[in-house]
C-alpha cells in the first residue's frame, strides 16, 4: 500500500498521474490497480467531509483486500458498498440537523424514486450548511449537497424495494451521476 499527499498538483511530474489527479475533485482516492491511496491536502474542505470521504476511499482498500464476489457488475456493487458504509458512519454520527436535511430530502425525492424519474441534487439546500458549517469552496457546498442526496436517495429507496431491486436502482442512481 502506497500513500501519496499531493500538497501542489501543479509539482507532480508530467505523466499518466497528472491528469488523472489533477482532474479529480475528491480529497481522497484510492487507486485499486496500483494500491495507492492518494490525499490532496491542497484541497479546501470541511473536516467532517473530509474524513468522511477518507473513510469511504478506506472501504475500498478493504475492498481490494476481501474482494466481494466477481460478479460483472462488480466495480458498482463495490461503490454501493462504499456509499452503504459511508451513510452508515454518518447516521451513527447524530450530527445536529443532520435527521432533519435526510427527511426533507427523502420527502423531495421520493415522488421520483418512486416513479423511475431522474432528479438534480439540490445544491441550495438550506441543510447543507446546517450540518456541515461554512464551505471553503464551491466543490465543497457540491459535496455537501451530494452527500445529503445520496443519503436520502439510498434511504428511500432502502424503503421502496426489496435488496436486490435495491441494489440495482442505487447502481443506475451511481451511474447517472457520473
Ligand atoms: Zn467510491
Amino acid at each position: 500500500m502506497v500513500f501519496v499527499n499531493v500538497k501542489d498538483p501543479a509539482s507532480i511530474p508530467p505523466g499518466a498521474w497528472t491528469q488523472t489527479i489533477q482532474n479529480s475533485n475528491y480529497v481522497a482516492m484510492f487507486y485499486d490497480d496500483v494500491n495507492t491511496m492518494v490525499f490532496r491536502t491542497d484541497m479546501q474542505e470541511v473536516p467532517l467531509l473530509r474524513v468522511l470521504i477518507i473513510f469511504h476511499e478506506f472501504r475500498h482498500i478493504m475492498q481490494a483486500q476481501n474482494p466481494l464476489p466477481k460478479v460483472p457488475n462488480y466495480q458498482q456493487i463495490r461503490e454501493v458498498d462504499a456509499y452503504d458504509y459511508e451513510f452508515a458512519l454518518l447516521d451513527k454520527l447524530s450530527l445536529p440537523h443532520w435527521n432533519e436535511a435526510v427527511s426533507t430530502e427523502r420527502a423531495r425525492l421520493r415522488p421520483s424514486i418512486r416513479n423511475n424519474i431522474g432528479f438534480k441534487t439540490n445544491l441550495d439546500d438550506p441543510n447543507a450548511e446546517k450540518v456541515f458549517g461554512k464551505f471553503p469552496s464551491t466543490v465543497s457546498r457540491y459535496n455537501a449537497a451530494t452527500i445529503i442526496m445520496l443519503r436520502s436517495a439510498f434511504a428511500e429507496i432502502d424503503s421502496q424495494f426489496s435488496p436486490p431491486l435495491a441494489i440495482q436502482r442505487k447502481i443506475m442512481l451511481l451511474k447517472g451521476m457520473h
